[in-house]
């Protein structure tokens, strides 16, 4: 969570703490360079910082509360380093900040997530004593040129992000409001990262974006256009032992195009997270999904299709204003259907401005969200359960991305399915190798094999 590698030098630090989606953690990373470019350096140690920072996330409340807890730790480093400024940034940043510098009164500096390149001004505004604060959104900054500083990289798997808000408005969803429109960034750029980023030794590439498959950038030069499936191949092209990932997909605009283009490359993984959020169409109708359940299951259904190795996941959201119990039990029947490998499932929190919370009345009993969360927890877990325990036997190709968790004398790392794999170290591998590991135990949420041979030796 906290930023790299302290440095020795007198130069003033910073420390960041992440909190949210993949997406913060890869602002995080823009951050992290932009302050360098500045003469920060990153430290883990807060009490060593002159500049504390908090990358926050908005889209539940319990998110937003966890975010306030951490200002109050902020405070008793304030008091101890006096001088230390403290930065809010990303979502919260844009939804609370007259709140943020008004009320807590902790808080010097507030920046939105396109505002980043702003941070060193803000920061000397904030040394004269005012409060910094640019929370402006754009229709273009992408951050294209900035060339992210990895923060707590195993060296192994990136994120790269390839486009930043959202159009969708979903009507539960903050996101629109805290990140603003939809944009893509420059194709080149991206390519050149994931290059970078190969040469640099890394294996995996996560393409990151709220909804990955409506990328699409025009080169002002040329006119050329590039849509998501293209992206994909020409990241993929990089070389076959960088591995490819992408999140998020939209069930309403992911293509057979996207699906077949998977097919044809080894090196994107075969896993899609696919949020549902609910299995009833008049509750997806309510939530602005802009798809039924029979959309859903066809596109399900096209995945089995085109790609019979692929694992779904899904994000399901319980509780939503006025979801029956038939209507809850269609979520249960979906997650039967689509034999997801795992899914992130949350009790409807209704978060201020969105259109449901303008619309509809938040009128679930906490007690019956959280039930009713519960039970969808339960079937999930049964189905990953079943669908790992059909892979014992099986030998899969699985990416070493350091020690396991438990045991030093083990190795851990995940399949193209994006399955956790433990199994026992053997002599000369190294994080970063692929390895051909046979499943021998599966719980629901990890595989454990052994090693059967070396699938590529590490460059
Ligand atoms: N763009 C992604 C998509 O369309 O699926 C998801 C982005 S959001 C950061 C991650 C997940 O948070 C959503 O898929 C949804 O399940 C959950 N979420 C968003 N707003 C929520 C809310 N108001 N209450 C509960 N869960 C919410
Ligand atoms: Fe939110 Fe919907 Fe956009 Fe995802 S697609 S970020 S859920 S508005």
């Amino acid at each position: 969570m906290a930023g790299a590698i302290d440095s020795n030098l007198d130069q003033p630090k910073f420390y960041i703490e992440s909190y949210g989606c993949q997406m913060n953690f890869s602002d995080s990373e823009i951050v992290a360079s932009i302050l360098g470019e500045a003469g920060y350096a990153a430290t883990r140690d807060m009490y060593a910082a002159s500049l504390i920072l908090i990358n926050t996330c908005s889209i539940r409340e319990k998110a937003e509360d966890t975010v306030r807890k951490r200002l109050r730790e902020f405070a008793k480093v304030k008091r101890k380093r006096p001088g230390a400024l403290v930065g809010v940034l990303g979502c919260m940043a844009e939804r609370l900040k007259v709140k943020l510098l008004e009320q807590e009164k902790l808080v010097d500096i507030v920046v939105g997530p396109d505002a980043y390149r702003d941070l060193p001004k803000l920061i000397a505004t904030a040394d004269d004593g005012s409060r910094g604060i640019n929370v402006q959104l754009s229709r273009e900054e992408t951050y294209a040129d900035i060339n992210p500083v990895r923060l707590d990289s195993n060296g192994v798997t990136a994120f790269i992000s390839i486009m930043r808000g959202c159009d969708n408005m979903c009507s539960f969803c903050v996101v629109p409001f805290t990140r603003g429109r939809e944009r893509s960034r420059d194709a080149y750029s991206v390519l050149a990262e994931a290059q970078q980023l190969f040469e640099r030794g890394y294996k995996e590439v996560t393409l990151l974006g709220q909804n990955v498959d409506s990328y699409s950038w025009a080169n002002p030069e040329t006119g050329e256009s590039i849509n998501f499936a293209q992206l994909l191949a020409l990241v993929a092209d990089v070389d076959p032992q960088l591995r490819i990932r992408f999140s998020t997909s939209h069930p309403k605009d992911i293509t057979d195009e996207v699906l077949h283009t998977m097919a044809r490359y080894h090196n994107i993984c075969k896993y899609i997270h696919l949020p549902a959020q609910s299995g009833n169409s008049r509750v997806l109708a309510l939530m602005n999904r802009t798809y039924d359940r029979a959309w859903y299951e066809e596109r399900v259904e096209a995945i089995r299709r085109i790609l019979p190795e692929c694992a779904i996941s899904s994000d399901f959201i319980t509780g939503f204003c006025s979801e029956t119990e038939e209507e809850h039990r269609d979520s249960l029947s979906l997650i039967e259907f689509a034999r997801y490998s795992m899914s992130y499932m949350f009790f409807y929190s209704e978060r201020p401005g969105t259109l449901a919370a303008r619309k509809y009345e938040d009128d679930i009993p906490l007690a019956t969200k959280k039930r009713r969360l519960a039970e969808v927890i339960e079937v999930q877990s049964r189905i990953a359960l079943a669908e790992n325990e059909s892979d014992l036997g099986r030998v899969c190709e699985v990416l070493i991305e350091g020690d396991s968790k438990r045991s030093d004398t083990d190795w851990r790392g995940r399949n193209s399915q994006n399955k956790m794999v433990i199994w026992p170290k053997r002599p000369g591998e190294a994080p970063g190798d692929y390895v051909n590991v046979r499943i021998t135990e599966a719980s629901s949420a990890t595989l454990k094999g052994v090693a059967v041979e070396s699938a590529f030796a590490a460059a």
